[in-house]
């Protein structure tokens, strides 16, 4: 299913990806940072809690074992790192929620795959899209509160949807 997006992205099929995912099995070194918005966060990086600069996980990992501690951002000397995931009670990143919010705006079509459309802030952005006169396509095993507004809808499971479009 990555590969499928990942390669849609590179040949400009897609214009960009949302997602709630965290495992960043769908970044590619390929895609364009703005071409992929995970609003919860990765775990392929860390971040600063304070000034949000990103570092190297791997980095972060080193320091954290040697000091069983947090590291302490080297840039503003103020926030602790930790992986770059949004933790439970943490706000999410309004850069990539307002990131987020322009490209559901912008679009032609959008294509909701995997979601429930039940959790905020994820399902704001389909009714962004909406009311900017984009086509709605919903791919998802059950029924969402925005079916009746959709182009059209698949109702079953992703991996047998990829299945198809790959032949
Ligand atoms: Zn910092």
């Amino acid at each position: 299913m990555h590969a499928l997006i990942e390669k849609a992205l590179k040949r400009n099929h897609l214009n960009s990806h949302i997602t709630q995912n965290i495992d960043g099995l769908h970044t590619s070194e390929e895609c364009l940072p703005d071409q992929i918005i995970e609003i919860h966060g990765t775990t392929r990086k860390a971040a600063c809690l304070n000034c949000n600069e990103e570092y190297d996980v791997k980095d972060f990992y080193e320091e954290y074992s040697k000091a069983d501690n947090f590291p302490l951002c080297p840039k503003c000397q103020n926030g602790y790192v930790k992986v770059a995931t949004i933790s439970f009670g943490q706000q999410l990143d309004s850069a990539k929620l307002s990131l987020a919010k322009e490209k559901s705006s912008q679009c032609r079509y959008f294509i909701v795959m995997g979601s429930s459309l039940k959790v905020s802030p994820a399902n704001h952005f389909p009714r962004i899209a909406l009311n900017n006169n984009a086509k709605l396509i919903i791919l998802n095993y059950d029924s969402t509160p925005f079916d009746s507004a959709a182009e059209f809808v698949i109702n079953e499971k992703l991996e047998n949807i990829y299945e198809q479009i790959s032949k």
